[in-house]
């Protein structure tokens, strides 16, 4: 019999069978030494062994029972995506906001509750004659773990990116689950009979390519998604401040240097800037520990008066500043007597002892003929420093 789509069966099924044995190999090895993601990592390894096994019972039809080659080939074929829709909710394992033990619970729930119904679906239907019903069982319930995962991993990225970049990183789920639809579109209006894997025919050789392609597929896409966990991750490092968790210092002057480029076509934007009040005393009296914990209270108070759109910063030390897009003089210096009157209406507690905090704010708003944002930094700035020399807990423009 000639093989015009490149090979004989049992061979191609070998090597599926290998390649999901090396990915599943790979995946474990990631988890245990890299430490990205690492349940998600283990949910490939498992995901890996169980298409293979699927696979390998497939192999077994015409030689083993029913149950062997058909039903615990289906529904080992329905537990790879339920693997897969299992560990989807930590791909943000270690690496979401300043929590970085949060570990968010597993899709138990939805994965089981769509793979022990459709085993036991499976289970209680004989597997002769047309086998629609088992097509539609076994790609439905698939679809819908795929369309879960999907969603979730897409809501994941979401919060930490773009809905463009988003959305392009999760498309190949998308695309895994079209492709599952396929063979469900097709249950609905034909028949659908039992296969032996090893018989060739060109139908059972496509069917072998399109399992090692989607088996390719959802590891790569994997692949993709724990990469760009690793790169957001690495972004963050680069751009946050390990301290309070707001941007560091360079990532600030990025936003503020983008923010003075819009404002040539026409929109405003106004910079608040924040130092606290006689830090040096409260560091010397409750020591350092208690300085660290200060300023993270303080970024707490401060955070709670930005808006989505505005970019929080620290300078460095006991000094912060805040970008605010589309606001003027009026607007910024609303801003940050909101922002005082929260950091004096909260007090600072250290090993049974209270502490005031307050800060001096300078607010400038960039002007059409300032050259650069440095202008309107240095304005902020002496803005601060008049509201120290007049007391301090004060907001004060230059
Ligand atoms: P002023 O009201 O004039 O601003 O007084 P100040 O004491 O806040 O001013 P100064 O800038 O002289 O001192 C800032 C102090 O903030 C110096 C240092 O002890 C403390 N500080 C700066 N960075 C940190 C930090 O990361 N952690 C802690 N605990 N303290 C810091
Ligand atoms: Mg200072
Ligand atoms: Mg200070």
């Amino acid at each position: 019999m000639s093989h015009s789509l490149g090979t004989d069966p049992p061979t191609l099924l070998a090597a599926t069978m290998l390649v999901y044995m090396v990915a599943g190999l790979a995946w474990l090895l990631l988890a245990l030494t890299a430490r990205v993601a690492p349940r998600v990592s283990l949910g490939l390894a498992l995901a890996n062994v169980l298409l293979a096994a699927a696979l390998a019972s497939q192999s077994l039809r015409g030689q083993a029972s029913v149950w062997l080659a058909f039903w615990a080939s289906d529904v080992m074929a329905i537990a790879t995506l339920a693997s897969l829709r299992l560990v989807m909710p930590a791909l943000s394992d270690g690496g979401d906001g300043g929590d970085r033990n949060s570990r968010r619970p597993l899709a138990w729930r939805s994965a089981s509750g769509l793979l022990l119904p459709a085993a036991l679906a499976l289970a209680l239907l004989p597997y002769e004659g047309d086998m629609r019903w088992h097509t539609r069982i076994v790609f439905g319930s698939g679809l819908v773990l795929t369309l879960l995962a999907a969603i979730d991993a897409w809501r994941q990225l979401r919060a930490r990116l773009s809905i463009r970049l988003a959305s392009q990183l999760t498309a190949p789920l998308f695309v895994i689950a079209l492709l599952l639809l396929l063979p469900l579109l097709n249950s609905l209006h034909r028949p659908t009979v039992a296969f032996d894997l090893l018989e060739s025919s060109e139908f059972q050789i496509a069917w072998g390519w399109s399992m090692l392609g989607l088996g390719m597929l959802i590891n790569a896409t994997f692949a993709l998604l724990v990469l760009a966990r690793v790169i957001l991750d690495i972004q963050r490092l680069t751009r946050r401040d390990p301290l309070t968790d707001v941007l560091n210092r360079r990532a600030l002057s990025e936003a503020i240097d983008e923010e003075h480029h819009r404002l040539q076509r026409g929109k405003p934007y106004a910079l608040v800037m924040i130092d606290m009040d006689h830090f040096k005393q409260l560091n010397d009296s409750l020591g350092h520990a208690a300085g660290d914990a200060a300023l993270l209270q303080a970024v707490q108070e401060l955070g709670t008066c930005v808006r989505d759109v505005d970019r929080f910063g620290r300078l460095g030390g006991e000094e912060f500043c805040v970008l605010l897009p589309l606001t003027d003089l009026a607007g910024a210096a609303l801003v940050a007597e909101r922002m005082r009157h929260n950091l004096e209406a909260s007090s600072f507690e250290w090993q049974g002892k209270t502490w005031p905090l307050t800060a001096s704010f300078g607010v400038a708003e960039a002007l059409p003929e300032d050259v650069s944002a440095d202008v309107v930094l240095r304005r902020a700035d002496k803005g601060m420093y008049r509201a120290k020399a007049q007391g301090r807990n004060l907001v004060q423009e230059a």
